[in-house]
This record gives structure tokens, C-alpha cells and sequence, in this order.
């Protein structure tokens, strides 16, 4: 990066002395030097401690889908956190989101608030286990459900590690996660029908879930292929598998629906957190009345913040503008014409590429003509990706700086935003060497 990053690093330097890699996740570390301390955040843009100010495409890894710190929102959450912001009871406003939550999502019949993403799939899990009385789940390659142990799994390895493809070797993604758990889960490539098919034939009968993100969020935005989402349906109500869908990045954002509602698809239980909230910490896991409601029937599921007031009232107010407002039209037009123009500045430059994902979030590999899962978009040029992202951040445009991560739209992203994206795109791939 060319730009002026001084407070940057020297906030690094001094955060690394006490947080591991200066940062609260591992994923807002983008290496010595080059990782971005943050000042304030607005409608479509940041700022740095350097006073740099960008268009944000990260939208906070998501959860922004109307706008950062958007005033009717904050309104809400300042308003309801008077009558207090944490309770040992429940809420009517707990219920009301509830309510609108079953409204919007057609596979929702029944809800249970979490804090995170990881809770939601975590006890989705735990229910889909207790309910079927099985131990294994099926999660696909390159597919991230959170940082529990029991999907963290053949997520991030080099591909090469995962084996023949119909006999996939499941890879921990992280040290410290308990070799057994290796027993319960198994990884197949995304998009493989035969594959899933031929698995479920050998193992189908121990399968307690298959858990599947819609597209792969955590990995180039690769869309699944026609009807391989209702495959996965048909196959678990074959084999008697609870499906879970991990709409943790599609909710909210993709249609109010999710991608329950763009693909008219129903699976058995779901999972939300970021949109759900617009950046405040609330995530779900919900679906059908007869899974969801053995919870409490000697299975187990809470936690002290679950119904965290801040959460709760901003879902309500999310929701409430998702379905008084044309918001996620509003960002699918806007993210249509980011996503045409980025095609077309490429196919102008001669780079071989495939456009990914939806228009509120979306990706592209370059150097490639089609992906389908992980082991083909690893073959995409990153190297290059990573150089354009950097020219783009000189320029004030903020995608994410790993190549996996989606760019994000969010309400507030102006057609200007985009104009100036596209001319700020134009000009990195001029200058940047391929
Ligand atoms: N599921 C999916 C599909 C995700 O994208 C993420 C986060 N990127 C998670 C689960 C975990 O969510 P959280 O970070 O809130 O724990």
C-alpha cells in the first residue's frame, strides 16, 4: 500500500504487544504494515486513524446491509437499551423479531437467538445430532460455519492436502481442534452430486446433518450449480438427515427471504447473524417446529447474551426497514451495475475471468473460466487479485483484502459510490501488472 499508514503501524506495533497479531480476530490481520486501524464508519465509508477515507466493500465481513451506524437503527437500540440491555426474562421485542423473522423466512417455523454465527451453527448442530440421534455431518470444502471444532474442517488447507475428491481427507483447520472429531465429519467437494451421492450410499444412514452455505460466502462467492441445493434437499429426506442451512452471510441480504426465498427451497433448520442486525451482535437458528422443538426437551441451548438488548433491537429495526423499504433491490440493481462494469472492465483488458455470487455479494476469479468449488478456485490468479485490492485501496476503494471474502454492498452505496468504484477499478487494472 502507497498511502499514508503511519498511526496504522504504529497502532499495530502497540496493539501486538498485548492482542495476538494486534487484532481481535485472525481475520482483521492482513500482515506487518499492511493492516488498517479504524477511526469511525458512516453510510457506505470508513475512515482510517490516518483520516484515509474509503467506499467499504467489507461491510464488517457483512452484517452492514443498510448502512454503518445508520441513524434509525442506532435510534432504536438507544431508545429500547433505556429500559435496560441485558435481562435474566424475555423481552416482547424478542418475540416480535421472532415473528417477523417467520414472516420473511419460508423454512421458519420456529426461532432461537444466539450471539454469533459459530453459537447458531453450533447448536444447529447439537439439534440436528439430538434429533436424529447420529453423530456425522457433511459440510463441503471451503465452506466456513464458524470457529467451533465441529465444521472447522477442510476450509482453508492448500487443496492438495484434500485428497481424491471421492474420498475427500478431512483437514483441521486449526491446531488445538481434537483429532477424533475426524470421525464426524465429512468434507466433499461443492457442486458433485455423484460425489455427495455415492457417500450417502456408503454413510447415509450415520448422517446427522449436512450443512450447507447457499453459495460459498467464504470462498470466491461461487454460486451452487442449477438444482444442486434441492439435491442436497431430496438426498436428505432420503436418507432421513436434518439440512442445515447456514444463511449466516445470504440472510438478509440476498432477498428478505434469504436463499430460502431465492432458490424456493426449505430446509429443516437455518442459520442468520450478520444482516439479521446491521452490525449489532445477533445471530439465530431456526426452522422447523418439529426439530426446534425438542430445544428444552432435554436438549440444550442458551446463553447469557443471547437476548442481548442492543441485538434484538436493532433486528427489529433491520427488519422493519427490510420490509417497509426496497432496500435489497435498491442494492441488487446498484450491485448488478458494480459487478457488469468490473466484468467488462476486465473482458476489455483481455484477463480471462468468471464473475461469482450475487449483486449484494459478489466475487470473481481471474484467469479462469468457470469454478465450481474450492479445488478449481484455488487454480484463480490470487496473487494478482491481492495486487488489484492493494491499487484499489491506494485509490479508496475498500474490498476485502483476501480473495475468499465477497465484496459486500450495502443501502447506503450511492450510484456515485459505484461510478467511482468502476473508475477507480479502471485504473488498477491499467496500472497493475498482471
Ligand atoms: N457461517 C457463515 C456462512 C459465515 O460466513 C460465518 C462468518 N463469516 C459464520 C458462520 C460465523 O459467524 P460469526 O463470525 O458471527 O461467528
Amino acid at each position: 500500500m502507497n498511502i499514508l499508514w503511519e498511526k496504522s503501524r504504529a497502532l499495530q506495533k502497540r496493539a501486538s504487544k498485548v492482542m495476538p497479531l494486534g487484532v481481535n480476530s485472525n481475520f482483521r490481520y492482513w500482515g506487518e504494515g499492511i493492516t488498517p486501524y479504524m477511526q469511525k464508519a458512516k453510510g457506505a465509508y470508513l475512515w482510517d486513524v490516518d483520516g484515509n477515507k474509503y467506499i467499504d466493500y467489507r461491510m464488517a465481513f457483512g452484517p452492514i446491509i443498510l448502512g454503518h451506524a445508520y441513524d434509525e437503527v442506532n435510534a432504536k437500540v438507544a431508545g429500547e437499551i433505556e429500559l435496560g440491555t441485558l435481562a435474566a426474562m424475555t423481552y416482547e421485542l424478542e418475540i416480535e423479531v421472532v415473528e417477523m423473522m417467520v414472516k420473511m423466512c419460508p423454512g421458519l417455523e420456529m426461532v432461537r437467538f444466539a450471539c454469533s454465527g459459530t453459537e447458531a451453527t453450533m447448536h444447529a448442530l447439537r439439534v440436528a445430532r439430538a434429533y436424529t440421534g447420529r453423530e456425522r455431518v457433511i459440510k463441503f470444502e471451503g465452506m466456513y460455519h464458524g470457529f467451533h471444532d465441529y465444521t472447522l474442517w477442510s476450509t482453508y488447507a492448500p487443496v492438495e492436502a484434500y485428497g481424491n475428491p471421492h474420498d475427500p481427507i478431512p483437514v483441521p483447520s486449526s491446531s488445538g481442534i481434537p483429532r477424533p472429531l475426524n470421525q464426524m465429519i465429512v468434507p466433499l467437494p461443492f457442486n458433485a452430486p455423484e460425489i455427495l451421492e455415492n457417500m450417502l450410499r456408503a454413510v447415509g444412514e450415520s448422517v446427522a446433518a449436512i450443512i450447507v452455505e447457499p453459495c460459498m460466502g467464504n470462498c470466491g462467492a461461487i454460486l451452487p450449480e442449477k438444482n444442486f441445493l434441492q439435491f442436497v434437499r431430496k438426498q436428505c429426506d432420503k436418507y432421513g438427515i436434518v439440512m442445515i442451512l447456514d444463511e449466516v452471510k445470504t440472510g438478509f441480504r440476498i432477498a428478505n427471504g434469504g436463499a430460502q426465498e431465492y432458490y424456493g427451497i426449505k430446509p429443516d433448520l437455518a442459520t442468520y447473524a450478520k444482516a439479521l442486525a446491521n452490525g449489532y451482535p445477533l445471530a439465530a437458528l431456526g426452522g422447523k417446529k418439529s426439530i426446534m422443538s425438542i430445544i428444552g426437551q432435554g436438549v440444550s441451548q442458551g446463553g447469557t447474551f443471547t437476548n442481548n438488548k442492543p441485538g434484538v433491537a436493532a433486528a427489529w429495526a433491520t427488519l422493519t426497514i427490510l420490509q417497509r423499504e426496497p432496500v435489497l433491490k435498491t442494492i441488487a440493481k446498484r450491485g448488478q451495475r458494480l459487478k457488469d462494469g468490473i466484468s467488462q472492465i476486465f473482458s476489455e483488458a483481455g484477463i480471462p475471468h468468471c464473475m461469482n455470487g450475487y449483486p449484494a455479494m459478489f466475487s470473481y476469479a481471474i484467469g479462469v473460466e468457470k469454478i465450481t468449488d474450492q479445488r478449481s478456485w484455488s487454480e484463480s490468479e490470487k496473487e494478482y487479485y491481492l495486487a488489484l485490492v492493494e491499487a484499489l485501496i491506494d485509490a479508496g476503494v475498500m474490498p476485502d483484502h483476501d480473495p475468499r471474502e465477497p465484496w459486500f454492498l450495502c443501502y447506503s452505496h450511492s450510484e456515485k459510490d459505484i461510478d467511482d468504484t468502476l473508475t477507480a477499478f479502471r485504473a488498477a487494472v491499467k496500472t497493475v501488472k498482471r
